[in-house]
């Protein structure tokens, strides 16, 4: 459960009865969300999630921002926007869904079971995990890569889209329910960054302060002297965010970066498939049991 719109509707058909009991609920923090997320959590859990005896349980594997400023951590990288050298525009692995939201994740749904990693899962031992997927995104929806997980959709089961999630969560006194993502996440469109710094000027200069703090790349590379050749940013125009276009997507703007249609509406946007622990983008992130040992 991210505590968006999609899982918050999930967790509340669950408690009022319209979907069957879920036993458990899990938040996967990456100790980097918006206040808002984590203020909507306490509010679903204390109203939604306790009164129908819905344990929510909160998992970490650490704090994201600090780990990519700290030296002696190892860091899993987020997707950011790279200028090398010579000019042309990259942009780093992103790591961090599987290490901060994936792999917590498991090891919850392991301990449940009863077969904490490393112990094996003995075969036909599974649990059903709901995936907060709405039908305006359902090719989104994908099966999990361990047999002890089984994906079920609810949402596509019942047709419901965003705009009847949305609907719904308002009948109920839910409507601000925040978009969950971490706060310097660089997949934010110019509008989520614009959200930020018109709504909460102590996360705006958070975001700004740490874009500045990772132009070389994270700390535990260049104390591990694999530097950075060239510079990162959390704003895909590649210019620090406290600079960045986020008011403004000019015409000139996108030939000058030879931005196609779609990116476009990324800039205002964000990417379209963001984050999501099961439903990632099907581009380089592809995340494979090994990466985190527990496929067994
Ligand atoms: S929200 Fe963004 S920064 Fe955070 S884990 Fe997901 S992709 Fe990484």
């Amino acid at each position: 459960m991210g505590a968006g719109v999609q899982s918050s509707t999930l967790l509340t058909l669950s408690a009022e009865g319209i979907l069957p009991k879920v036993d458990y609920a899990i938040f996967a923090d990456t100790g980097w969300e918006p206040k808002a997320v984590y203020a909507h959590l306490d509010r679903l859990e204390r109203e939604v999630a306790e009164p129908a005896g819905i344990p929510v349980f909160r998992v970490t594997s650490g704090n994201i921002r600090n780990d990519a400023l700290n030296p002696d951590h190892r860091f899993a990288s987020m997707p950011l926007y790279i200028l090398n050298k010579d000019g042309r525009p990259g942009m780093t692995r992103r790591q961090c869904t599987g290490e901060y939201k994936i792999k917590p994740i498991k090891q919850k749904v392991r301990d449940l079971l009863g077969y904490p990693h490393p112990t094996r899962v003995p075969k036909g031992v599974f649990v059903e995990q709901w995936v907060g997927i709405s039908t305006d995104e359902f090719h989104r929806a994908k099966d999990a890569d361990v047999k002890y997980m089984r994906n079920r959709h609810p949402l596509l089961d019942l047709g419901w889209s965003r705009a009847d999630c949305i609907r719904y969560l308002t009948s109920l006194g839910l409507a601000e329910t925040p978009k969950s993502s971490c706060l310097g996440c660089p997949f934010h469109g110019n509008a989520q960054w614009r959200h930020i710094r018109d709504t909460s000027p102590s996360e705006w200069a958070d975001v700004v302060e740490f874009d500045a703090a990772i132009r070389q790349g994270n700390a535990r590379a260049n104390a591990s002297g694999n530097r950075l050749l060239g510079e990162a940013f959390l704003h895909r125009s590649r210019v620090p965010l406290s600079e960045a276009p986020i008011d403004h997507v000019t015409a000139a703007e996108r030939a000058a970066r030879q931005i196609a249609a779609d990116d476009a509406s990324e800039l205002e946007n964000g990417v379209v498939d963001g984050c999501s622990p099961w439903a990632c983008r099907g581009d380089a992130d592809a995340l494979t049991q090994d990466d985190f040992g527990l496929a067994t």
